[in-house]
């Protein structure tokens, strides 16, 4: 069977920035892409905060040049999607949709997590083109613009009051009549006078127009839920924000994760419950989220992989 010193699961900043540091430490990294090659960021257009692109780049451009950096150094990066790891035993077994099974001395799970959309099909539709998942990452495109955010959270208060530095008006849109967010939360979005909370609202559709590739969202029809009064908002930006789902499954009842499914890792660490696995990127992040704090852990991954094969000897 084939064995390697460090197998990558995903490919995002997390992923590939691990196996740039680990393919440099002659660790002959394996990297398997996993369902979505290059991860969140393909699914974005520019990339404005990532130290070093003074001009911005395009999220997948982005990608393609951290995919050829690592390969530069050797990583063996391949399609395919791992779906089993057995955690009782050094060198792990590793197997691949494809029937391949490998074992490995480390393993670097970088699987990022999934942002939750409403599941409405024009907010499908203007993805990219008014609508986000990431207020941090677009928010910037709507300064002084009229947006929304969706959601009761503290991603959704931390969002709103983000946007609402950049913003004309930020509409928070809640399904229920309190917010879920922690009580500073509530209270910055509370005491920020250009925040509208629209309690107990859902949203309908959102609304927009389409020219050949161009989309540009003007606006979401609402409904309270109480009343069932249909409403519509004059918005240029939708900002969704209601939680995120680390992709964790194969790991269930063999690492330690918190209850919404987040690999724990030991502080300072990207160690997990297993000696030898290592987590980085979104999938170990609540909090952050951002390409370069993934990129950072998956550093931290590599080099801790390293010095874990190291003191093996
Ligand atoms: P969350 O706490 O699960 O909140 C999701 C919000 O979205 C809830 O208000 C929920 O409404 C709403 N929602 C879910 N599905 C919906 C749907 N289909 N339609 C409309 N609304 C929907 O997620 P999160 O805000 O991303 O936070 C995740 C975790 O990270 C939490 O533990 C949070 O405390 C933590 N976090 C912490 C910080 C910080 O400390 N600075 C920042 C961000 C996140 P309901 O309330 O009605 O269920």
């Amino acid at each position: 069977m084939e064995k390697t010193k460090c197998l990558i699961i995903g490919s995002g900043p997390a992923g590939y920035t691990a196996a740039i540091y680990a393919a440099r430490a002659d660790l002959s990294p394996i990297v398997y892409e996993g369902m979505e090659p290059g991860g969140q960021l393909t699914t974005t257009t520019e990339v404005d905060n990532f130290p070093g692109y003074p001009e911005g780049i395009d999220g997948p451009k982005m990608m393609e040049d951290l995919k050829k950096q690592a390969e530069r150094f050797g990583s063996d990066i391949r399609w395919g999607m791992v779906n089993n790891v057995d955690t009782s035993k050094r060198p792990f077994k590793v197997s691949i949709d494809d029937g391949t099974e490998l074992l490995a001395e480390t393993v670097i799970i970088a699987t990022g997590a999934t942002a939750r959309y409403l599941g409405l099909e024009s907010e499908e539709k203007f993805k990219g083109g008014g609508v986000s998942a990431c207020a941090t990452c677009d928010g910037f495109f709507y300064k002084g613009r009229d947006v929304a955010v969706i959601g009761g959270g503290d991603t959704a208060a931390e969002e709103a009051t983000y946007l609402a530095n950049l913003c004309n008006k930020v509409y928070l849109i809640h399904r229920r009549d309190e917010l879920r967010a922690s009580k500073a939360m509530v209270n910055r979005v509370m005491n920020t006078p250009n925040i509208e909370v629209l309690w107990d609202t859902e949203v309908k559709e959102v609304v927009g127009v389409e020219q050949g590739f161009t989309k540009a969202l003007d606006g979401a029809i609402l409904f309270n839920n109480k009343t069932n009064k249909e409403f519509k908002i004059d918005i240029e930006g939708f900002f969704v924000a209601i939680g995120h789902k680390p992709n964790s499954d194969l790991f269930v009842d063999k690492l330690e994760m918190d209850e919404t499914g987040y690999l724990i890792t030991k502080g300072d660490s990207t160690a997990t419950s297993v000696e030898g696995i290592f987590a980085a990127g979104d999938i170990q992040d609540k909090h952050f989220r951002q390409a370069i704090t993934a990129a950072g852990t998956g550093c931290m991954a590599a080099i801790e992989s390293e010095r874990f094969l190291g003191e093996q000897i």
